[in-house]
C-alpha cells in the first residue's frame, strides 16, 4: 500500500508501545458499549473488537464499580490472549476515580477526559488538574476529547458575547466551532502547564454533521502539532452512519490529518459491535493508507445474474478471508494485501480478475455453466458444479499458503 498524501507532522504519542502520530500509521479505535461493571461481558467484548483489528478499545469508567472491575477486566483480557491497550473514558468524577482507585489508573494505558464534563467553576480547574496529575504519575497518555454535545457552556458564551461585539458578528455556528477548537487547545496548554507532556497529548473535537466536523480539523490542525483523534460523534446507525463518518473522515484523512480514526455507528439490535472496526479498516484500506484484510472486487451483478450464486460467493469468499486474517496475520505476513475478484459474468468478469491475483469469472444467464479462475494474470484453472465455493476457496488458501509464506 503506498500513501498518496502527505501526513500532517506531530509529535510522536506511545501508547502502551504503539506509537500515534506522523508518519506512524493511522490507529483505528473502538468503544465498548456493555456496563463496565459487568467486568466479564466487558471483557469479552474488548477481546472481540480488539480479535477484529481494533488496536485500542475504549472503555467509559463512569462509576465506582466500573473502576473497581478494571483490574479483572484485564486479567479477563488476558486469560483470553487479548493484550490491547484499554483507554478509559472519564466525565464529571474522572478526579475522584483516578485517584481512589489506583489499579484502574496503573492498568488503563490512556485516559480520555471531556473538558466540557470536567466540573464547574474554581472546580473544574482543580478536579482536571487532579486527572492530569494522576496521568503525569503513571505515566499516561491523555486524549482531550471535546464534544459539541458537552461543549464548555462558560467559554462558548464568553466567545458569543465577545462576537456580539464585533461591528460584523460571525454567525453562531462559526462560534461554535471556534470554541471547540479553543476548548480543546486552552485545555491541552492547561495540561502541559501542570507538567503533562507535549508529547502526551492527543487532542479531538467531535461534532455530528460533515461540515462542521471539517471546518473544525482543519482549524485544529493548523493551530497545534498534537495528534489529533478523527470521529464523527452519533454519526447513526447503518448505512447513514457509514457514509457520513467515511464522507468526513476520508476529506480529512486525505489532507493529512488524523493519527487515529473511530466511526461512531450505533449498531441495531442484535448487530455486531465489531462493525465499527470492519468500516474503519475498510474506510482506511479503500484510500490505500493501510492493508488489513484481502480486498474483494466484485461487480453489482445485473440482469446477467439471475441466480443469486453470484451474490453468495461474493459474500462468502469476504467472509472467509476476514475470519481467516486472524490466523493469516501471524502465519502469513503481507496477506492483507492479497486482492480478490469475484466477478458475474463473461462482459467484465475475465478483464477484472485478470487484474486481481485471484479472480473468477462466473457464468451469467444462458452462459456455459463453467467458472474461469484467474491467477496472478493467467487463466488457471476452470471451476464447475457444486463444489465450486469451498474450491475457490480452497485455491484461494493455497495461493495465500504459498505467496506469503516467510521465507518463501
Ligand atoms: S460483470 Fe456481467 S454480471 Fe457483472 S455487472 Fe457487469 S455485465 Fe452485469
Amino acid at each position: 500500500m503506498t500513501e498518496v498524501r502527505t501526513r500532517r507532522e506531530t509529535p510522536t504519542v506511545d501508547i502502551a508501545g504503539i506509537k500515534v502520530g506522523s508518519d506512524h500509521p493511522v490507529m483505528v479505535q473502538s468503544m465498548t458499549n456493555t456496563d463496565t461493571e459487568d467486568a466479564k461481558a466487558t471483557a469479552r467484548q474488548v477481546a472481540e473488537l480488539a480479535r477484529a483489528g481494533s488496536e485500542v478499545v475504549r472503555i467509559t469508567v463512569n462509576t465506582e464499580a466500573a473502576a473497581a472491575a478494571v483490574p479483572e477486566i484485564v486479567e479477563r483480557m488476558g486469560m483470553m490472549g487479548c493484550e490491547v491497550p484499554l483507554v478509559g473514558d472519564f466525565h464529571y468524577n474522572g478526579h475522584t476515580l483516578l485517584s481512589q482507585y489506583p489499579d484502574c489508573a496503573r492498568l488503563l494505558a490512556k485516559y480520555r477526559i471531556n473538558p466540557g464534563n470536567v466540573g464547574f467553576g474554581r472546580k473544574r480547574d482543580d478536579q482536571f488538574s487532579t486527572i492530569v496529575e494522576q496521568a503525569i504519575e503513571y505515566d499516561k497518555p491523555v486524549r482531550i476529547g471535546v464534544n459539541w454535545g458537552s461543549l464548555d457552556q462558560k467559554l462558548l458564551a464568553a466567545l458569543m458575547d465577545e462576537n456580539a461585539r464585533l461591528d460584523s458578528p460571525r454567525e453562531a455556528q462559526q462560534v461554535t466551532r471556534e470554541a471547540l477548537v479553543v476548548s480543546a487547545l486552552q485545555s491541552a496548554e492547561q495540561a502541559e502547564k501542570i507538567g503533562l507532556a507535549h508529547d502526551r497529548i492527543i487532542l479531538s473535537a467531535k461534532v455530528s454533521a460533515v461540515q462542521d466536523l471539517v471546518a473544525v480539523y482543519r482549524a485544529l490542525a493548523g493551530r497545534c502539532d498534537y495528534p489529533l483523534h478523527l470521529g464523527l460523534t452519533e454519526a447513526g446507525m447503518g448505512s447513514k452512519g457509514i457514509v457520513s463518518s467515511s464522507a468526513a473522515l476520508a476529506v480529512l484523512l486525505q489532507e493529512g490529518i488524523g493519527d487515529t480514526i473511530r466511526i461512531s455507528l450505533t449498531p441495531a439490535p442484535g448487530q455486531a459491535r465489531t462493525d465499527e472496526v470492519t468500516v474503519a479498516q475498510e474506510l482506511l484500506q479503500s484510500m490505500g493508507f493501510r492493508a488489513f484484510s484481502p480486498m474483494v472486487t466484485a461487480c453489482p451483478g445485473c440482469g446477467r445474474t439471475t441466480s443469486s450464486f453470484f451474490q453468495e460467493l461474493a459474500r462468502d469468499t469476504t467472509r472467509f478471508v476476514r475470519e481467516k486474517m486472524p490466523e493469516w496475520k501471524l502465519r502469513y505476513p503481507g496477506a492483507e494485501n492479497l486482492s480478490l475478484a469475484v466477478m458475474g459474468c463473461v462482459v467484465n468478469g475475465p478483464g477484472e480478475s485478470r487484474h486481481a491475483d485471484i479472480g473468477i469469472s462466473l457464468p451469467g444467464t444462458g452462459e456455459a455453466p463453467v467458472a474461469p479462475v484467474f491467477i496472478d494474470g493467467k487463466k488457471s484453472v476452470t471451476l464447475r458444479g457444486d463444489g465450486l465455493t469451498g474450491e475457490f476457496l480452497e485455491l484461494i488458501e493455497d495461493y495465500v499458503r504459498t505467496r506469503y509464506a516467510p521465507g518463501g
